[in-house]
């Protein structure tokens, strides 16, 4: 290679991560996570105005005006309690109906838990209105926790508690059978 190849093959090379650093984050949900019942991304970028109705209606304050001045969920300060407020005050067709699953994601708890690290806590399990969370007694040792899947709605009252943040968002499509229709 000669000298004069180097800065274009390092060019190519940068746009060639800058392309799967997009990807990532498109994966990861770039824009955040919408309110519930929202329509899926694309739909929901293309014809929510950034108005703020939902933000302001917003009865536990979990949603907030995230990147680009859309609605994004932040579960680091509250909870959703489905209230539906969002959605019915919303006056673009941005929502699914709410009879509809209102999202796809659930919580995974990470390894540096305190529990699975034998500290006894159980936060999360608490706050867990829906009993996702169970703490499985083992002789001699401190209770685990385990997630239900099918009971976790993914509101996220178990996030803030979690002393450790141990508590993470996973995505999870198999309980949604409709995500792209939005109410007409
Ligand atoms: S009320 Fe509807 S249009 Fe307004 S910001 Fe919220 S989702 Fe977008
Ligand atoms: S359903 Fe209620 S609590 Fe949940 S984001 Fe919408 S307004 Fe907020
Ligand atoms: S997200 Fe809600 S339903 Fe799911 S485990 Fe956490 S508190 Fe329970």
């Amino acid at each position: 290679m000669t000298a004069n190849m180097l800065p274009r093959r390092q060019f190519l090379r940068g746009k060639f991560l800058a392309a799967l650093q997009s990807e990532k984050e498109k994966k990861q949900g770039f824009n955040g996570i919408r309110p519930p019942w929202a329509a899926a991304e694309t739909l929901f970028t293309a014809d929510c105005t950034r108005c703020g109705d939902c933000v302001r209606a917003c009865e536990t304050q979990v949603l907030i005006v995230g990147a680009g001045g859309f609605p994004e969920i932040d579960f680091s300060r509250a909870e959703c309690n489905f209230c539906g407020r969002c959605a019915a005050v919303c006056r673009q067709p941005v929502f699914r109906p709410s009879d509809e699953p209102a999202w796809t994601h659930k919580i995974e708890i990470l390894p540096s838990c305190l529990a699975l690290r034998g500290v006894e806590c159980r936060s999360c399990e608490d706050n867990c209105e829906s009993r996702a969370i169970r703490f499985k007694r083992e002789i001699g040792g401190i209770a685990k926790p385990q997630v239900n899947l099918q009971h976790c709605n993914g509101c996220g009252a178990c996030l803030s508690v979690c002393p450790v943040s141990a508590v993470k968002i996973i995505e999870d499509f198999s309980t949604l059978d409709s995500p792209t229709a939005p109410k007409g």
